[in-house]
């Protein structure tokens, strides 16, 4: 006999991964369970970024006896009966798996008392095996605490990241629950500290500043898009606002926080050619459709979602922002963007810098490049050892191209472009070195932070100050900028520095991605660099030229845009039809 039935405490244990990743997963359930138990105030606790414990407490309708022993049994709910609920959800949780899955891999107390009641009552699990429950003090509503999750699953133990990590994703989860949730008041402890204190507020604007900071919430725009049952509303950063990832993209269904591809699809083409390629825009998007039109049980953590009219959903939220960004921009939209594309296609043909020159330079692509990795045919491009300063400055055109002569033919150089190639190779270069040079502000930038970006900054400082960035605490959520590196010009240096915490929080803190990186930290400060279009100085510009020459790949922008266009003589007697 080969085959056998797996103990029940095993078969948990196995179902227990579907929901229980790490604590963060835990704080989740817990917190919905909160909200579906009708509660106004939630408190979160947690010690070693939940390893130790997580302890949740609301003030909802509580639990009697009885029903506190079948909660915490396998497919025990009192949230749906028959099959037409299950198709009409209204509730966060239906699984009735929570509570068991939860348990079977930690050890776990509940204490609850009914609104009400003269006295509550506790029970307690260890693995998964109950104890009797007892009477016990407790305050109205319900507490649960879980103590050593993962206690007797040392597997999965291994698995979980580093304490920051693991704490920056219990901070997303009650953000995110936040947002949704704004009447609720929502409390973040994390070994005794305050990390997040959101208190009910009535205007969901209110609840997106206490979350995302004042500083994102206040390049946010509301909107709203309503036709029949269907609804999209929320607040959308207008461009140039962008991000290299989905951090501030949050997309609720029905106020249940969801990742999902055709919502996440349809708010980038809302935006369109507003946004670079690999950018993302901050975006809390509050779908509303009839509980009977999604189908939520499609994920065991439930964070994914399939509509029943997927097309009229899409449409719906492109619609909502793209109405909403128009608005922005008091203009017709549509005409930019039909202008920008015919531009970018004339481009196109002729984009490969110095393409006429050699045969063999003929198939460097062109156009929008992937974020970071530097092209390595920009290596090969003819562009010899003082190259640059060899050429023959005519002047600045549009404040932003520079016009030059070389013997070669006619160049055009994108300043903006030059100007972040050379600062990104120059910080690239520091870092490599040491540490980067700094220059200190005279009036330090104060930068107001959410509950997630503040663990991620703290982790991180070391790593931000070897960039050049001197950061000092000034309050719970408020940091002061006293020094930045020291190649960035004067100016806002609070949007570059949160772009770099969005990276951040994408990685985990291992010497090989760190190379990575910097890389790409550097891309986004370099990004920063020069930004208005501006006169330049014949000097300046010889300067510029100058520079370029000592930086490698000089001929392409660190986010693959090419610096530098040629037109050789072939080619200015073709387009001439001089020859053809
Ligand atoms: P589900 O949420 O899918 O019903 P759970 O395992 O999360 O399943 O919870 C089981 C049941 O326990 C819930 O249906 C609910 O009746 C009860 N319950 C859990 N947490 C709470 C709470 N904080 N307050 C009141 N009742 C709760
Ligand atoms: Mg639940």
């Amino acid at each position: 006999m080969k085959i056998h039935l797996l103990s029940s405490e095993m078969a948990s244990r196995i179902a227990a991964g579907e929901v229980v990743e790490r604590p963060a997963s835990v704080v989740k359930e817990l917190i919905e369970n909160s909200l579906d138990a009708g509660a106004t105030e939630i408190s979160v606790e947690i010690e070693r970024s939940g390893t130790a414990l997580i302890r949740v407490s609301d003030n909802g309708e509580g639990m009697a006896a009885e029903d506190l022993a079948l909660a915490v049994e396998r497919h025990a709910t009192s949230k749906i009966t028959g099959d037409e609920d299950l198709f009409r959800i209204a509730t966060l949780g239906f699984r009735g798996e929570a509570l068991p899955s939860i348990g079977s891999v930690s050890r776990m107390e509940i204490a609850s008392r009914l609104a009400n009641a003269s006295c509550g009552h506790r029970l307690r699990l260890e693995g998964g095996k109950k104890e009797e429950i007892i009477e016990a003090a407790a305050s109205f509503g319900t507490t649960v605490e879980i103590r050593e999750i993962f206690f007797n699953t040392p597997a999965r133990r291994k698995f979980l990241k580093s304490p920051g990590t693991e704490l920056s994703h219990i901070c997303d989860v009650v953000n995110r629950m936040a947002l949704a949730h704004p009447a609720v008041h929502f409390r973040l402890q994390h070994d005794g500290r305050n990390v997040a204190d959101y208190v009910a507020v009535k205007e969901a604007r209110d609840r997106v500043r206490q979350v995302l900071g004042h500083d994102v919430a206040q390049g946010l725009a509301p909107f709203l898009w309503r036709r029949g049952e269907l609804s999209a509303s929320g607040f959308l950063s207008a461009a140039p606002t962008s991000f290299p990832n989905a951090r501030y993209l949050y997309t609720f269904v029905n106020r249940r926080y969801v990742r999902d591809k055709v919502l996440t699809h349809a708010v980038l083409q809302g935006y369109d050619t507003l946004l670079m390629k690999g950018q993302y825009p901050a975006v809390v998007l509050l779908l509303a459709v009839p509980f009977a039109d999604v189908d939520v049980n499609v994920h065991p953590a439930k964070y994914e979602v399939r509509f029943r009219r997927q097309a009229d959903v899409h449409q719906a939220v492109a619609t909502a922002v793209r109405q909403a960004l128009q608005r922005q921009a008091k203009g017709p939209l549509p005409q930019f963007q039909d202008f920008a594309q015919a531009a970018f296609a004339g481009v196109r043909e002729s984009a490969a810098p110095w393409a006429g020159f050699t045969a063999q330079h003929q198939d460097v692509p062109t156009g929008r490049v992937e974020a970071f990795p530097i092209p390595p045919q920009a290596a090969v491009l003819p562009v010899g050892e003082g190259f640059f300063s060899s050429m023959n400055v005519l002047g600045q055109i549009l404040g932003c191209y520079l016009v030059c002569a070389s013997s070669q033919g006619l160049s055009l150089i994108d300043q903006h472009a030059a100007h972040e190639r050379v600062a990104f190779e120059k910080l690239r270069r520091d870092l490599n070195n040491g540490i980067a040079q700094t220059q200190n502000l005279l009036i330090p930038q104060t930068l107001e932070l959410g509950a997630g970006e503040v663990a991620l900054m703290e982790k991180h400082l070391p790593l931000l100050e070897r960039f050049g960035y001197l950061i000092e605490s000034v309050g719970p959520e408020s940091y002061a900028i006293t020094a930045v590196p020291a190649f960035l010009p004067e100016g806002d240096y609070r949007h570059a520095l949160r772009r770099m915490i969005a990276e951040l929080a994408e990685v985990d803190d291992s010497d090989k991605v760190r190379q990575h990186l910097e890389e790409r930290l550097a891309t986004i400060a370099c990004h920063s660099v020069i930004r208005a279009n501006r006169q330049l100085e014949m000097s300046e510009m010889r300067a510029l030229l100058r520079a370029l020459d000592q930086t490698q790949f000089a001929t392409q922008c660190p986010h693959g845009r090419p610096v530098l266009l040629g037109f050789s003589r072939d080619e200015l007697d073709r387009m001439f039809k001089r020859i053809v």
